[in-house]
């Protein structure tokens, strides 16, 4: 037989025979016990309940149809072991029950039980005594003081930058282990598998030790009680080290070596998932948690872990706009070279033709344009094979564009062996020496062609040179080169033409 249920026998009479409805949980055990008369209130088929079993009793304010959460379940507060006095109502019935826990030391247990006894209101005046007492005037000056302090610093972490976010997460903890009169506070963050945990921040009260630096990484094993009651009930509350079960060893030497007299902790999660946990610790006394204590410690919890969060998805948000926009220039930056000889493409020259030729109309500047063609290429490439004609494209291009290097200049790939370029000059010779400098650079590369006239690969050139307004289009202006680059052809090749209005073939 268990050892847990040799001993139940004595009390369970005695507790079942009391006229009030009562829950009994021994502190070191998991199980709980309600007598006859609250298996009759609470609607209980069984005497030995677990904590799940609680959790699904629903109740509500006195004076409410809403249902309290589980974070505030006066039930499950006073079973892990916080004093509680309040009023409550079971969801759908009208009457008012007075629910007041405590521990006591039971001659037949060895560690602590808290009792919790449901109580039916009887009249107006016992539900005004009991209200009174929930809080004390001190108490109740004490809890707003908190939440004013609270909503101040919950204010701020709204739209903390990441760079300030400790000193946030460490004034929340000062100010919850001032008001939980704890002698240390902290926040520990699970690693993202669960295997370890580590104390990120800490407040401590003068002439207290800090052991953060030697609580990093901690991993489960080392505190296997903790890490369960941590996953099962979210809420680790411990009146007295010295009365943790055997299965506590670990953490009861912890606590020892750490001179922790009384510990509390609350969870903090995301969608169920654990996040990791703030805590308060007591090293100079023992001291048995309110609910107060509690409901702060959520509150700063929920406040630090949604802070935590709120920052890492903001952090990773930003890195992935970074990636994105990184990635979108390099496809830009793709989408406007050709492949083959990596100069711009002819979608990024129309792109910047109609740029230049706004801008110049703007401000009354002139644009030349011109259009080269390579000499009798289909002969080339039929000659020497098309890897060779290849070739020979990649050192124009970048003949042409090791001429026009300067501010304003253009070389781009407009098709097949013809090249566009975009030159600021200002006069018509400024326009032909260019040109002619281009023509040589690809004459003088002596890039042998036996078939073609010149014996070596050449290039044709057409221009034209505008002084655009706002009706010049860009088709105009390529038309205007394409004659004169035609005009070049018919002239023998190997030459520049630059267009002419009055000249035109036809
Ligand atoms: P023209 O002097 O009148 O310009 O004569 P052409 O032979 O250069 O003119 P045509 O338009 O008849 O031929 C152009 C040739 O350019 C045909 C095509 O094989 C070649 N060509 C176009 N694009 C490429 C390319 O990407 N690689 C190679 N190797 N050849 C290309
Ligand atoms: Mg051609
Ligand atoms: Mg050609």
């Amino acid at each position: 037989m268990p050892a847990e249920q040799q001993d139940t026998p004595h009390y369970w009479a005695i507790i079942d025979a009391l006229p009030v409805a009562v829950l009994l949980k021994d502190t070191a055990k998991p199980q709980i016990y309600a007598n006859q008369q609250a298996r009759r209130l609470l609607g209980l088929p069984e005497p030995v309940l677990n904590l799940s079993d609680i959790r699904l009793i629903e109740l509500t304010e006195p004076d409410s149809e809403e249902l309290l959460s589980l974070v505030q379940n006066p039930l499950l507060l006073a079973l892990s072991g916080s004093v509680v006095h309040q009023q409550v109502r079971l969801a759908g019935s009208k009457q008012r029950l007075q629910l007041s826990s405590q521990l006591v030391q039971l001659s037949f247990t060895l560690s602590n039980s808290v009792l919790v006894a449901l109580i039916p209101e009887q009249g107006k005046d016992a539900i005004r005594d009991s209200q009174r007492s929930v809080y004390d005037e001190n108490e109740l000056e004490e809890a707003l003081a908190f939440d004013k302090l609270m909503s101040l610093i919950s204010a701020e972490l709204i739209n903390v930058q990441p760079e300030q976010l400790d000193i946030h997460i460490e004034d929340a903890l000062s100010a919850l282990g001032e008001f939980c009169h704890a002698d240390r506070s902290y926040v520990f963050l699970f690693s993202d598998d669960m295997q370890t945990m580590s104390n990120t921040h800490e407040w401590v009260r003068d002439g207290i030790a800090s052991h953060k630096a030697n609580l990093q990484q901690v991993p489960e094993a080392a505190l296997p009680y903790f890490w369960r009651v941590m996953q099962s009930d979210f809420i680790f509350a411990v009146r007295d080290v010295a009365l943790l079960p055997d299965e506590a060893n670990a953490e009861q030497q912890e606590f020892e070596r750490e001179d922790i007299q009384s510990v509390l902790c609350s969870a903090m999660t995301n969608q169920d998932k654990l996040l990791g946990f703030v805590g308060c610790d007591m090293v100079a006394r023992k001291r048995a948690w309110t609910a107060s204590d509690i409901r702060r410690l959520k509150l700063v919890g929920n406040m630090i872990g949604n802070t935590i969060q709120n920052v890492n998805y903001r952090l990773s948000l930003k890195q992935m706009q970074q990636e994105l926009m990184q990635a979108n220039l390099e496809l830009q930056e793709l989408a406007s070279r050709d492949g083959l000889t990596g100069i711009a493409n002819r979608r990024q020259f129309d792109t910047l033709l109609q740029h230049e030729l706004q801008r110049c109309a703007r401000y009354q500047l002139p644009l030349g344009l011109l259009l080269a063609d390579i000499d009798h290429f289909k002969q080339y490439n039929d000659s020497y094979g098309h890897l060779a004609g290849d070739d020979a494209l990649k050192q124009v291009a970048k003949t042409l564009s090791q001429t026009l290097k300067r501010q304003g200049e253009l070389v781009a790939r407009y098709g097949g062996e013809e090249f566009a370029m975009l030159v600021p000059v200002s006069n018509a010779e400024e326009l032909t020496q260019l040109a002619e400098t281009l023509r040589t650079g690809i004459e003088q590369l002596h890039q042998e062609d036996q078939f073609s006239p010149a014996q070596r690969l050449t290039i044709s050139i057409g221009a034209t040179l505008v002084k655009p307004d706002k009706t010049t289009n860009t088709s105009e202006l390529i038309r205007q080169a394409d004659t004169a680059l035609y005009q070049a052809k018919a002239q023998g090749r190997n030459c520049f033409c630059i267009f002419q209005p009055d000249n035109q073939p036809g």
